[in-house]
């Protein structure tokens, strides 16, 4: 048997049918209005990959180092690929299609949804981690099928599943496909308070699928009903958006609500009585606290989906297993106890409100994240200011001391994460993230759902949630520096927040060519003062931002067909191979005219205090490549006795003639192992039929790096690396053992960087000892 009716499960089959699809059997069978379904069962899924014979294929390929990003990507593209290619046993897509053929009359809109055997148990759920599928027809029904068990092997399942300690060969899915409600309203219900465990229920509605309520796309109407008298607080949200079935395409849309329904309250009195009695009907049955997703089509009611509160803690628990969740137990001990809030404060005037989506006080400055990008401000004991979060701010929110949205209800991502990892936030304020501004100082109170001007100093002190978190991510302190690579000045800023020792590579190439003109047409059109100010500028923010941090900034480097696309590149020569031709320090040194700008740059930024800024020659071949910038640098009046100077070892005469570079007076000297690689193996770092060939680890590129890292030593030259191979592990690894003075990677990867550099550091320390 494939597929499981609804009405032939119960609560005991979890291991077959998973979290959703247990909980909506035993919903079923207990008499409740839950539309009707079935599951492909996760043993379906099991035999489909074993019978395919591709289950050890997939266990092996996610077991990666999850820490390790780019590894990552691969293990989840490959394995999900692997599933996705798997064609369906022509029994098994038999069926599944007649089951769905027996849902309903005609061609039925099913919503199809995993279901893990490891999600939704108590303490382990994770929002945002399966798929759901609504509006599916019998077209699409089996690819659906599939990609719900591909989704298994999301990056962000991987990574959490490795992190929570389930062994991926144990987790199985199961899906669920269940007729839609065209609903007219839905929402979800707590049938508790999902902090504090009171005795309050909390219904949150919006117009059409509750999609919109779960994705924290529209601030849902609240009501908070007491159980014991059934008094109703209400608070109508403007609800802006609303999600429904597109008519001609079956798809699920977003649409505006019309002007008088979106203060209008979605739900009567009558029907908060109706959900009332069936969330009591649904808690009971459990034995305890459940979190409802419901939908109503005129007065009938549905249920969807039922779940256990995950977050209500009754006290500590001495088994907590993780910090986060000692952090959690913290929190909701300090305030069930009634400890400082913000009431019994001095405080400042009510900035915005909203609902309080997980309990306690933070205090910090106010960090506006528009895009996901910007979420590297986002420092510790920050708060979190946005329109809503997403699953990809989660590292971000682990370190921030509290959050704020505009949007979403209690059981929006904002206000599930934040509970699970203890960090107080204020969901829904509507308008938080455009009245408040970015770096202000503010209190906000996760039990009331108000923010307010300023810091407020508790009376009761309570161990600060920050101190109990783990700081991640944390910088290790590293002997050999680790730094970062910048190509555009507006990362700077992100670069900055890496925690990293510098920059070790700044690329000008990119202000130029975002200029769209070549150096030559700019200063045409428009003097060398203004070619120079650009400099100057693009420089200045990734100096400042870093400042007295040390920022390597290196001298043009683009080959003549990346010139030739700007507005004056026509003039540029036309070459064979622009790889082995006029570029980096060659070009400089054959029109010293046009380097002489760049080199008034550095002049000018030094004179402006920038004493943090190194130059950096690209390309030299020799003693005499260096000599001969060294002039053109004293004639710029930049002494080089006085300044930081260098070179990039990119080929491998450069690596060959380092000693006599040393002599001219360099102090570092910058591994480019693009460069270097390409042209130590003779493989284009362009040409992909050749891509395999292209290996920064090969020996020749190492004994090469090697022996300069000797030599420099001998003379007291630093060494560093700036190539793509500076993000890798292994390099790293290679690189310190050798001796080298910095690293310098991109900025996705410094964090592992530091990591690898601080363990190789270590061992070389024990083993010097030993
Ligand atoms: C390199 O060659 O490794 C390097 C960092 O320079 P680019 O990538 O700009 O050639
Ligand atoms: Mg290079």
């Amino acid at each position: 048997m494939a597929v499981l009716w609804l009405d032939e499960i119960s609560a005991d089959d979890l291991e077959t049918v998973g979290g959703k699809g247990a909980s909506l059997g035993e919903l079923t069978g207990a008499g409740l209005p839950v539309p009707p379904g079935y599951v492909v069962t996760a043993g379906t899924y099991r035999r489909f990959i074993e019978n395919a014979g591709i289950d050890e294929e997939l266990f092996e390929l996610v077991e990666v180092d999850v820490e390790d990003s780019s590894a990552l990507a691969a293990a989840a593209d490959g394995a999900q690929q692997l599933i996705l290619e798997t064609p369906f046993p022509a029994e098994l897509r038999e069926e599944i299609l007649e089951a769905y053929r027996s849902i309903g009359t005609g061609e039925a809109f099913v919503a199809v949804r995993s279901s893990a055997t490891a999600e939704d148990l108590p303490d382990a759920s994770f929002a945002g981690q399966q798929e759901t599928f609504l509006n599916v027809t019998e077209d699409d029904l089996l690819n659906r099928v599939r990609e719900c068990w591909a989704s298994l092997f999301t990056q962000r399942a991987i990574y959490y599943r490795q992190e929570q300690g389930f062994d991926h060969s144990v987790v199985n899915i199961a899906v669920v496909v269940q007729q839609m409600v065209d609903a007219e309203r839905s929402g979800v219900m707590f049938t508790s308070h999902p902090s504090t465990g009171d005795p309050t229920m909390i219904i949150e509605a919006a117009w059409g699928l509750g999609e919109a309520v779960v994705s924290g796309a529209v601030s849902p109407d609240n009501y908070v009903i007491s159980r014991s008298d059934r008094s109703v607080e209400t608070t109508v949200a403007d609800k802006k958006v609303m999600h429904c079935r597109d008519e001609d395409t079956g798809e699920t849309v977003e649409r505006p609500v019309s002007e008088e329904k979106r203060t209008e309250r979605v739900l009567s009195d009558e029907a908060l009585g109706r959900l009332v009695d069936l969330g009591e009907q649904v808690e009971e049955h459990y034995g305890g606290p459940q979190d409802v997703e419901w939908a109503m089509i005129g007065d009938e009611v549905y249920m969807l989906q039922s779940r256990p509160i995950t977050t209500i803690d009754t006290g500590f628990d001495p088994e907590a297993s993780s910090l986060e969740e000692m952090a959690a137990n913290e929190a909701s001990v300090t305030d069930g106890s009634g400890a400082a809030t913000a009431s019994e404060t001095k405080q400042g005037s009510v900035l915005v409100s909203g609902l309080g989506s997980s309990p306690g006080l933070a205090s910090g400055a106010a960090r506006i994240i528009r895009k996901l990008d910007e979420l590297d401000k986002v420092g510790t004991g920050d708060i979190i200011v946005t329109e809503m979060t997403t699953p990809d701010m989660v590292p971000a929110m682990k370190r921030a001391a509290g959050i704020v949205t505009d949007e979403g209800g209690m059981t929006s991502h904002a206000a599930i994460v934040s509970r699970e990892l203890g960090v107080p936030a204020v969901v829904g304020t509507q308008n938080a993230s455009t009245v408040l501004e970015d770096g202000q100082l503010i209190t906000l109170d996760g039990d009331k759902g108000t923010v307010l001007e300023g810091k407020t100093e508790t009376d009761d002190e309570r161990e600060p949630l920050e101190e109990v978190r783990p700081q991640a991510p944390v910088k290790p302190m590293t002997a050999t520096e680790v730094k970062v690579n910048v190509s555009i000045p507006e990362a700077a800023n992100r670069a900055a927040a890496t925690g990293a020792d510098g920059v070790g590579l700044l690329r000008i190439e990119h202000m130029i060519l975002s200029l769209g003109q070549t150096p030559a047409r700019f200063i045409e059109e428009n003097g060398e003062d203004a070619y120079v100010s650009e400099l100057i500028d693009g420089v200045r923010t990734v100096a400042d931002e870093f400042y007295p941090r040390p920022v390597r900034v290196r001298t043009l480097d683009a080959p003549t067909d990346e010139f030739r696309e700007l507005e004056g590149g026509a003039n540029e020569p036309l070459e064979h191979n622009p790889m082995l031709g006029y570029r980096g320090i060659r070009r400089s040194l054959d029109r010293p005219d046009v380097f002489a700008y760049e080199l008034e740059a550095f002049a000018r930024l030094f004179d402006m205090g920038y004493d943090n800024l190194e130059i950096m020659l690209p390309l030299v071949n020799d003693a005499e490549d260096v000599y001969r910038a060294k002039r053109e640098l004293e004639k710029a009046g930049i002494d080089p006795g006085k300044r930081k100077w260098g070179v990039m070892i990119e080929t491998p005469a450069s690596a060959l003639c380092v000693e006599e570079m040393a002599e001219a007076g360099i102090d570092f000297a910058s591994f480019g192992t693009n460069d270097l690689t390409q042209y130590t193996l003779a493989v284009d770092r362009n040409n992909e039929n050749v891509a395999d060939r292209f290996d920064e680890l090969h020996p020749a590129v190492l004994r090469l790096i090697a022996d300069v890292i000797e030599t420099c030593r001998e003379h007291d030259v630093a060494t560093s690396i700036c190539g793509q191979a500076g993000s890798k592990p292994e390099m790293a690894q290679f690189l310190v053992n050798e001796g080298v003075s910095s690293i310098s990677a991109n900025i996705d990867a410094v964090r592992d960087v530091q990591h690898e550099v601080k363990r190789v550091e270590q061992k070389l320390l024990l083993d010097s000892v030993r």
